[in-house]
C-alpha cells in the first residue's frame, strides 16, 4: 500500500493535477501559472504497441509507443497549449506554446505525432477552430500542417512535411 501512494505521487510532476475533464474523462490541469517554452511534461516510453490505439502515441509510421501516465492522460484540443518534441527517453516531450494560467486545462493536438487519428470521434475541445473530430497529420490542409509544424510536432510528420514542402517548391521552380 504505500509503496503504491509513493509510486503514484512519483507520476504527477510538481504544479500538476489530475482531474475530471467535463465530458473527456480525465485531464491534467496545471496548478499555477506556466510560462511560454516550460518543459511540462516527460513522456516517457513504456511499451511498443502492435498498432494504433486511442491511446498510443506514434513515433514512426509504423510505430505506436504507450507513454507513461501523465503524457498519456493529456487531452487533445485543435487549439493546444502544448506543443511535443521527440526525447531522449523514447517518447515526447511537452512545452508550454504559450502562457498557461492557473486550473486551465493541458491540451496537445493529438495531429502532432499521429498520422491518422482514430482516438476522438467527436472533439469536445470546445475552440471556435475545432475540427469537430481528431485528424491525423497528414489528412489536414497544407495550412494547418503549416501552423502545426511551426508550433512542434513528431519528428518523423517534421521530416515528411519539409520532404512535402521541398517537393512542392521543386515543381513549381
Ligand atoms: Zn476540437
Amino acid at each position: 500500500m504505500t509503496s503504491t501512494l509513493a509510486h503514484s505521487s512519483q507520476l504527477l510532476l510538481p504544479g500538476l493535477d489530475i482531474r475530471t475533464a467535463r465530458g473527456k474523462g480525465r485531464g491534467v490541469f496545471a496548478l499555477y501559472q506556466i510560462s511560454p517554452e516550460t518543459l511540462v511534461v516527460v513522456g516517457k516510453f513504456v511499451k511498443l504497441f502492435p498498432d494504433r490505439t486511442s491511446h498510443s502515441f506514434q513515433m514512426g509510421w509504423n510505430r505506436h509507443v504507450k507513454l507513461d501516465k501523465v503524457a498519456e492522460i493529456i487531452n487533445h484540443s485543435c487549439d493546444p497549449n502544448l506543443r511535443i518534441c521527440n526525447n531522449s527517453l523514447g517518447g515526447y516531450n511537452f512545452h508550454a506554446i504559450r502562457t498557461i494560467e492557473a486550473g486551465e486545462e493541458l491540451t496537445w493536438d493529438y495531429a502532432m505525432s499521429e498520422s491518422q487519428s482514430i482516438a476522438v470521434e467527436k472533439c469536445l475541445c470546445g475552440v471556435p477552430q475545432c475540427r469537430g473530430k481528431s485528424v491525423g497529420f497528414t489528412d489536414l490542409p497544407l495550412e494547418e500542417q503549416q501552423i502545426l509544424h511551426s508550433k512542434g510536432v513528431a519528428r518523423y510528420l517534421s521530416e515528411w512535411y519539409i520532404q512535402q514542402l521541398t517537393q512542392t517548391i521543386l515543381r513549381q521552380s
